[in-house]
């Protein structure tokens, strides 16, 4: 059944409500109490509010629900977001009322269960990645670059020297050198070798005094795990550099490598991704950063420390970065990712990164039988990049039209056209929570748009057909935002 729904406002019918309130007492004196200021701002008018009752209202969003796809729904590879299954556990225990009603501004002895659980979490993610430090504040993974990046630049500054750069290479993910430019820093690109690994000659040529760190995504974007990554933190760390690393990717990594044991001074986690919180669409997520000892001091906001069985709030020092976010950043998503690595356990969470990583490789071995052609073709860790150039070359099909033909076999597309450096990309990442018959009907699909290229090459340019809206016009809302409903527009 293809659901089709309309905007709230043309369900509304005058009159129609959801709910009975009493009579409204008349409050003009209470106005007229008012200063004129605040008189200003009240509209003369009536809000312009659709007009429904409960069950339209229920009706109209469970139906907008069921035209999404969600990971909830099937396989969800989009390389990169890590849609992973989310365990339902998690919504369970973000839910209790000891978590969910309390307030931050609430005294830290009636709020112990949520220091504790703080306090808990910054160690888990210490442990996990090697570092000393962690501060729960930033938002999400880019906010989290943003922390890690003005970490290192205060750094420099109380050192009294002032730096320029920040190298990225170019199969970093993209936010990498947005938040290096946010920070205030030049972001300089470094080719990536034949391999899709650093090129160390061409990072050799670009060290020196003015450059502040190295940010490596790592894996990087091809799925790439930086094999040389040891004698690369070497080389910054001898020209004064920090090395910072985005652990977006943390779940191709998870019990085997720990950034901290290999050179890196800084790292961002994505809990929303390798820890298992729904997200996408905007959030909330929240991106959590660790440093070594020697940079703890600069970390942002409040740190959660434990006296004889106590937990307390505690401000960082004078040469904080300074606040981040309001409060203490995201707790309910803090809340999920413990639960997560509480469930799994030590013993166990080398578990995540190994499923991660024979997911991906299986299924890369597929798609190659399938015919399609993988460009750096390593052992991926838990993702991998094909290339759709060969296919638009011989049959005229845009990798953009095999993602939407996708949509019709009931699969969510990865993602395409990223990481740059591969044309006509699809970035793959089937994470670690799919089972083989999922990875199979994936493979099977992909090679049936394969063959449809070759037979019926219409059905695949005009797809998707059986999905509630049909091929869109990518650049129409942004050419023609319109967020206003006017109500004479039919
Ligand atoms: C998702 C991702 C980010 C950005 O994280 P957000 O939470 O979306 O801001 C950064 N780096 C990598 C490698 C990612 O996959």
């Amino acid at each position: 059944m293809i659901i089709k729904e309309d905007i709230i406002f043309k369900r509304s019918k005058k009159g129609k409500r959801a709910f009975n309130l009493p009579e409204q007492e008349d409050n003009s004196a209470l106005f007229e109490k008012f200063s004129d200021e605040i008189k200003d701002f009240v509209s003369e008018e009536e809000p312009k509010l659709p007009e429904l009752s409960e069950v339209d209202v229920i009706r109209h969003f469970i139906r907008l629900s069921n035209m999404n796809y969600n990971v909830d729904l099937g396989f969800y590879p989009l390389g990169s977001c890590t849609m992973k299954y989310n365990p339902k556990i998690n919504e369970v225990v973000a839910a209790l009322p000891g978590f969910r009603h309390i307030h931050p501004l609430q005294p830290d002895h009636t709020v112990q269960g949520a220091l504790r659980l703080m306090y808990e979490l910054s160690q888990f993610l210490a442990e996990i990645s090697g570092m000393d430090s962690v501060t729960l504040e930033p938002a999400a993974g880019a906010h989290g670059e943003l922390t890690g990046i003005k970490i290192i630049k205060k750094y420099h500054e109380t050192r009294g020297e002032k730096r320029k750069y920040i190298l990225v290479p170019d199969s970093a993910h993209g936010t990498n050198p947005a938040s290096t430019t946010l920070a205030g820093y030049i972001a300089k690109t470094i080719k990536s070798n034949n391999l899709g690994m650093i090129d160390i000659k061409e990072l050799e040529k670009n060290l020196n005094e003015e450059v502040a760190g190295l940010m490596v995504t790592n894996p990087n974007t091809l799925g790439i795990f930086e094999r040389e990554i040891k004698e690369i933190a070497e080389l910054v760390h001898k020209v004064g550099g920090l090395m910072y690393m985005d652990g977006a990717n943390l779940n191709a990594l998870l019990g085997y490598i720990r950034p901290g044991d290999i050179g890196f001074d800084v790292i961002h986690f994505n809990l929303h991704k390798t820890f298992s919180t729904p997200h996408g669409g905007g959030g909330p997520g929240s991106g959590p950063v660790g440093v070594k000892a020697f940079l703890k001091d600069f970390l942002p906001g409040l740190l959660i420390e434990k006296i004889n069985e106590h937990y307390i709030r505690k401000e960082t020092g004078k040469n904080s970065i300074g606040k981040v976010l309001a409060f203490f950043g995201h707790f309910a998503v803090m809340v999920k990712a413990y639960t997560y690595i509480r469930m799994i356990g030590k013993e166990h969470i080398k578990s995540v990164s190994e499923n991660a990583v024979l997911n991906a490789n299986y299924l890369k071995q597929l798609l190659k039988e399938a015919g399609y052609e993988i460009p750096y073709d390593s052992i991926p860790m838990h993702e991998f990049v094909a290339t759709g150039a060969p296919i638009k070359k011989k049959y005229g099909i845009r990798t953009l039209d095999i993602a939407k033909r996708l949509l019709d076999y009931g699969v969510h597309a990865p993602t395409i056209y990223f990481p740059l450096i591969v044309s006509e990309a699809l970035m793959i990442e089937p994470t670690e929570t799919e089972n083989i018959e999922t990875l199979e009907y994936f493979a099977q699909v992909m090679k049936k748009i394969l063959d449809e290229a070759a037979t019926n090459p219409e059905i695949v340019k005009t797809a998707p057909h059986n999905t509630p809206v049909k091929r869109l016009n990518d650049v129409y809302a942004v050419k023609n935002l319109k967020v206003k409903y006017e109500e004479s527009e039919e």
